[in-house]
């Protein structure tokens, strides 16, 4: 038995890359995390696998070992191998169900589902759109069909939370037909991360979402900005894929399209060389040499200009967005920062609302100077807009929604069950 006391059911939160595996195991009522794991899928003999998890004196035990390279993809079978092993997990009939991490949806899921065949058929055919991440979400989802085929799945969107954006939002003004023939138009990601800080925000707050109009800032590798008007997101920065909108670590956000021509007319680079420049060789790492913004900050204090440089290309993108969405809302209540530099970074949140103060955003530096590990106001009492800390938590948000997905489904079958 495990060492954790009342715990009835547990719901398992899987992340599925094309190399890794990220889970988290929550427990019920309460969310509680009762374990957490990264495992590293590659050819490499010494494939990384560690999983992390609190034990009865308060403390965390890690166990790190390596996965088998026979097997393909091995991660699953090892991570319900290591929950096993260590009495976390002895019997996966107290899982109530597993949430998985699906990057686009499209135009065909606006909510997370219960995964059935329609549902796997559905999101393979959205593979074009997601080229890397569907298919690596998909083996999660099918093999751990085959490993626990009774307990229930359900598929949370990065792109649900932005289905909620007008037509005149979400075009590009390209020739209708690629839409109607092909999709093209703006999805955004990041979804349940700016969904989740909004609700925090209103809760922070105590006011209702849907009284709310937010300018949601999520700052990691990845960086995206949504626009939302009484809860609801009516633009979002990333487009198509996630490489437009902000400066990000290793990609380039905006930039006039006409230079991928230029480039391939001038250099003969082709589609692939194109990709991998703009998706991996740019961002900060493209201005810089360096993409994480620890060291960026490091050193541009120390007086590296490229850094600087950097630094100042990312704040001005994201006030630059500001500016946008305060149009596009036409009245803000609060900004949030949020992912990994925004809830770390004071020089970014200081930089990126430099001269907003004619606009109602005026930062007091002591707040935004303190570490901030939970949701915290770091506006000064003349800003008219509040300016939020609040930490992001996508697996949480996961679980929780996965939940919902249940009760709601037990509810349609005319019971509850072990919820
Ligand atoms: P991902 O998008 O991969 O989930 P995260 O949200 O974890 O990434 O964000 C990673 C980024 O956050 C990195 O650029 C990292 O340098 C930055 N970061 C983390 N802690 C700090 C900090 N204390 N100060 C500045 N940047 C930080």
């Amino acid at each position: 038995m495990h060492d954790f006391g009342d715990i009835f059911v547990k719901i398992l939160v899987i992340n599925s890359g094309s190399s890794s595996l990220k889970f988290q195991l929550f427990s019920l009522p309460d969310f509680k995390v009762i374990a957490s794991g990264l495992l590293e899928e590659s050819d490499d003999e010494q494939s990384p696998a560690r999983m992390t998890f609190p034990v009865n004196s308060g403390e965390t035990r890690t166990i790190n070992t390596t996965l088998p390279t026979t097997q393909e993809r091995p991660a699953i079978s090892a991570m319900l191998g290591l929950l096993r092993a260590y009495d976390i997990m002895d019997d996966e009939n107290d899982l109530a169900a597993i949430g998985h991490r699906v990057v686009h949806g499209g135009e065909a899921f606006h909510e997370p589902v219960l995964i059935d065949e329609d549902v796997i058929k559905a999101i393979e055919k959205l593979i074009p759109l997601a080229p890397l991440h569907n298919p690596a979400n998909l083996s999660g989802i099918r093999l751990l069909r085959e490993h626990v085929p009774d307990i229930p799945q359900v598929a949370v969107f990065d792109t649900a939370f932005h289905q909620t954006i007008p037509e005149h939002g979400f075009l590009y003004a390209l020739p209708h037909e690629l839409y109607t023939k092909h999709k093209i138009r703006r999805y955004g990601f990041h979804g349940t991360s700016h969904g989740y800080v909004a609700r925090q925000a209103a809760e922070y707050l105590d006011r209702p979402l849907d009284e709310l109009n937010i300018i949601s800032l999520h700052l990691g590798n990845g960086a995206s900005a949504a626009a939302i008007k009484n809860g609801k997101c009516i633009d979002t920065s990333m487009g198509l894929t996630p490489l437009e909108g902000l400066v990000m670590g290793t990609r380039s956000g905006d930039l006039d399209p006409a230079i991928l021509f230029y480039l391939s007319r001038e250099t003969g680079m082709n589609m692939d060389e194109l990709d991998n420049l703009l998706n991996k060789a740019s961002g900060l790492k493209g201005i810089c040499d360096e993409n994480d913004m620890r060291t960026i900050t490091k050193s541009a204090a120390q007086g590296d200009q490229r850094a600087q440089l950097a630094l100042a290309m990312f704040c001005y993108r994201i006030k630059k967005y500001i500016g946008s969405y305060m149009a596009a809302l036409g009245g803000v209540d609060c900004i949030i920062f949020t992912g990994g530099i925004g809830e770390n970074s004071a020089i970014v949140r200081k930089m990126s609302c430099a001269g907003l103060h004619p606009f109602g955003i005026t930062i007091d530096q002591e707040k935004n100077a303190l570490r901030h590990k939970k949701r915290a106001a770091i506006h000064s009492t003349e800003s008219s807009i509040q300016v939020l800390v609040v930490p992001t938590n996508e697996e949480l948000e996961i679980a929780r929604q996965t939940l919902q997905v249940l009760t709601t489904a037990s509810l349609h079958k005319g019971k509850n069950n072990a919820i």
